[in-house]
């Protein structure tokens, strides 16, 4: 049951992330998000849950194709990840010390003496004052925030390509959520790395990414630049996101917060996947799943309402893919 979730959880995911830029993947829980920044690192258990089409390529290098060795390598020395609840992801029977010296004894074969002078510096980078402290220090002996910040100085311990933010400020309050996405765009620019950011905020997507792709039920159904995204949603989901969310740019007309929830992966819908929760459904988006097209100059959308940009007429023609 669970394989066939995650197998057909997320489908020709296709997408890269530059040098340096803040890539966003926004959507409800269910919505696959979570299951594709996985498949990023290739994470997903295989077979089943193989990606069959696409591409996710990280500053240039196709992920997909290399062999699950070469994926190791890039996974400890070119990836490093934040999740929600650090308490989840931290060793409570370790000092935070500890645990960012056994990151860099294992990737970057320091010794235990380099690896802890370098962890002291490290939380230094971080924002604790008290560095030489922190290192002795428990996780439960931190605030959430506290936390977080030391799960950031262990991501950053090997100095990644890409840091992967699972929703990493959902569980903090909102002050300190500012200071944690600050603190990430930061050390995306000290260390020349970029972000994928996983979070069902629309907010902190405003305030940090570049890019933005919304997903729902395990496609992706808009891309855009994230100022064109917030000027001109097209998506009937995107615009039913910006709907719930408080002060945005009030030229975007307001829906009601989303009826229904996302289905689950066995019981998608024949045709466009959204199509049960859509006020503009029409007969067609009942019979086949619209692909994702380039509606507008950098800015592409899974929905018929849209015409694709130029060549190739409209895609209303009634052709199941
Ligand atoms: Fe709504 Fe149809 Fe667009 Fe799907 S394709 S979002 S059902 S209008
Ligand atoms: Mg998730």
């Amino acid at each position: 049951m669970e394989g066939d979730r995650v197998a057909k959880a997320v489908d020709g995911v296709d997408f890269h992330i530059d040098r340096g830029e803040t890539l966003a993947l926004v959507g409800e829980s269910g919505s696959g998000k979570s299951i594709t920044s996985l498949s990023v690192m290739r994470l997903i258990p295989q077979p089943p849950g193989k990606i069959l089409e696409g591409s996710i390529k990280l500053d240039g290098k196709e992920l997909l194709t290399l062999s699950d060795s070469e994926m190791r390598k890039v996974r400890g020395n070119d990836m490093g990840m934040i999740f929600q609840e650090p308490m989840t992801s931290l060793n409570p029977v370790f000092t935070i010390g500890n645990q960012i010296a056994e990151t860099l004894m294992k990737h970057k074969k320091m010794t235990k003496k380099q690896a802890y002078k370098k962890a002291v510096e490290l939380l230094r980078v971080v924002g604790f004052a008290r560095a030489e402290d922190i290192v002795n220090e428990y996780p439960h002996q931190l605030s959430g925030g506290m936390r977080q910040r030391a799960m950031i100085a262990i991501a950053m311990s090997c100095d990644p390509k890409l840091l992967i933010a699972d929703e990493p400020t959902t569980a903090l309050d909102v002050t300190i959520q500012a200071q944690i996405l600050d603190l990430m765009v930061e050390m995306k620019e000290k260390f020349d790395s970029s972000i994928l950011l996983i979070t069902h905020d629309l907010g902190v997507v405003a305030e940090v990414a570049d890019r933005v792709m919304v997903m729902y039920g395990g496609q992706i159904v808009e891309e855009a630049r994230a100022d064109e995204l917030f000027t001109d949603p097209q998506h009937p989901y995107t615009r039913g996101l910006m709907g719930s969310i408080p002060n945005i740019d009030a030229d975007v007309e307001r829906l009601e917060s989303i009826r229904g929830s996302v289905p689950p992966a066995h019981r998608f819908p024949q045709g466009c996947r959204f199509a049960p929760r859509c006020d503009h459904a029409m007969d067609i988006c009942r019979e086949s799943n619209p692909e994702l097209l380039e509606t507008k100059a950098k800015h592409k959308v899974r929905c018929y309402l849209y015409e694709p940009l130029s060549g190739e007429g409209g895609q209303g023609n009634g052709t199941t893919r």
